[in-house]
């Protein structure tokens, strides 16, 4: 144990412990001259029991609580707001440094209740269909502000214990930010998800959701074996690449190609690719795009997700109509592919799909850019409402 580890200096930062993950907290305690096992107790303590006071965990002595008390904390960010949809859907507006705010939500469907948790304060990747992006970007959460999502969401339903009820079954880093852009951060956080001594969820019932970072996804595999979704969104480069702008510099072959490598590496190497498409009004949604990405996916292990566009302050995208949802399905279906339809949720507290935007301290100017235009562009035109529109 260093002088320096043992040192109680009110000038010292105290170190984090929710974002740590087990190997990393046994360092700590070693550093601080303890046992390692007390790693194992306290991630329980942490994640299981939801428990941020040192003097609660009674089955570490006193000295060590103090000890504790004195060198580290426990610190979630804190909940700014949280909605509660009509149809149980739940959204927390979370403030994080820097002036910032990102969102969380939890839509229960039956006995399967899934978190969409963020993973950066806006986006850098700017998809034209997509709240987040039109909000710009700030930095990347670190892995306790990642995992404080968890915890704070199963603090909100009591979820303490790990014999309780479980009301988060799944999660999916499916909300604001491109999680392989944040590749250490998502993965110790995940890594926690799936600890069993902190929310020990099924590696089938974690996803991570990418746009198409490929360098990133083609070093997942070492580090994890979560589940894999897709943002695609078109059938083809040309349409993608005005969709989402990173299929410019990794276009789709080289992402699915990735993206089986990935499933492929897996141990149970039988697990889909989800592939997200969201359907949008006269850009992507014709028989003549179904077509096209039933040929493009034949030979690729995927269930396809549709998700109407869900419509958003800074777009004029349109939703696309439930006749051409319904047939854009049914060509999916009938050449041979599981297709699902994502049905919107929380859209009363713009909790739904794509629609997630929180508060950005945005860095890149974007937001402002966007704003100008849309200014520039109402003086100039019209006064008709501007609808805007977005989608994951
Ligand atoms: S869809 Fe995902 S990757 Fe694209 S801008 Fe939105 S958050 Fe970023």
């Amino acid at each position: 144990m260093t002088e320096q580890a043992q040192t109680t200096d009110a000038r010292t930062p105290k170190v984090n412990l929710l974002g740590l993950t087990q190997a990393e907290l046994e360092d700590f305690f070693a550093r601080i001259g303890e046992k390692r096992f007390r790693a194992a107790q306290v991630l329980k303590w942490i994640h299981q029991q939801g428990v941020a006071d040192f003097d609660a965990m009674t089955n570490i002595s006193k000295d060590l609580r103090g000890k504790l008390s004195r060198l580290a904390e426990v610190r979630a960010p804190e909940v700014l707001q949280q909605l509660d949809s009509a149809d149980g859907t739940r959204k927390f507006l979370i403030r994080v440094s820097g002036g910032n705010a990102i969102e969380t939500v939890f839509i229960p469907d039956g006995e399967r209740g899934t978190l969409c948790v963020s993973s950066q304060v806006g986006c850098s990747l700017d998809c034209s269909f997509c709240a987040t992006g039109k909000q710009g970007f700030n930095r990347d959460l670190t892995a306790a502000e990642i995992i404080g999502q968890v915890w704070i969401a199963a603090k909100s339903f009591g979820q303490l214990g790990s014999a309780g009820v479980r009301k988060i079954t799944n999660v999916v880093m499916m909300g604001m930010g491109e999680p392989l852009l944040n590749f250490d951060n998502v993965v110790a956080a995940m890594n926690l998800m799936l600890h069993d001594n902190c929310y020990g969820l099924s590696k089938r019932r974690v996803t991570l959701s990418t746009s198409g970072v490929v360098p990133a996804l083609d070093r997942l595999g070492e580090y994890t074996d979560v589940c894999l979704a897709i943002s695609l969104h078109a059938p083809n480069d040309e349409l993608r690449n005005q969709l989402v702008p990173i299929n410019r510099k990794y276009p789709i072959a080289m992402l699915l190609a990735s993206a089986r490598r990935y499933i492929e590496g897996l141990p149970d190497n039988h697990r889909k690719i989800t592939i997200e498409y969201t359907l949008i009004d006269g850009v992507n949604d014709r028989p003549h795009h179904a077509r096209e990405l039933a040929e493009l996916l034949k030979d690729v292990p995927v269930k396809i997700n549709l998700i109407p566009f869900n419509p958003f302050s800074q777009s004029d995208y349109r939703r696309v109509s439930d006749g051409a949802l319904r047939r854009f399905q049914n060509l999916l279906i009938q050449a041979g592919f599981t297709t699902t339809v994502r049905t919107t949720r929380g859209d009363d507290i713009d909790a739904a799909c794509g629609q997630l935007a929180g508060s950005v301290n945005d860095r890149t100017r974007r937001s402002e850019r966007y704003r100008d235009a849309r200014n520039g562009a109402q003086q100039r035109v019209q006064p008709e409402p501007v609808r805007f529109v977005a989608g994951r």
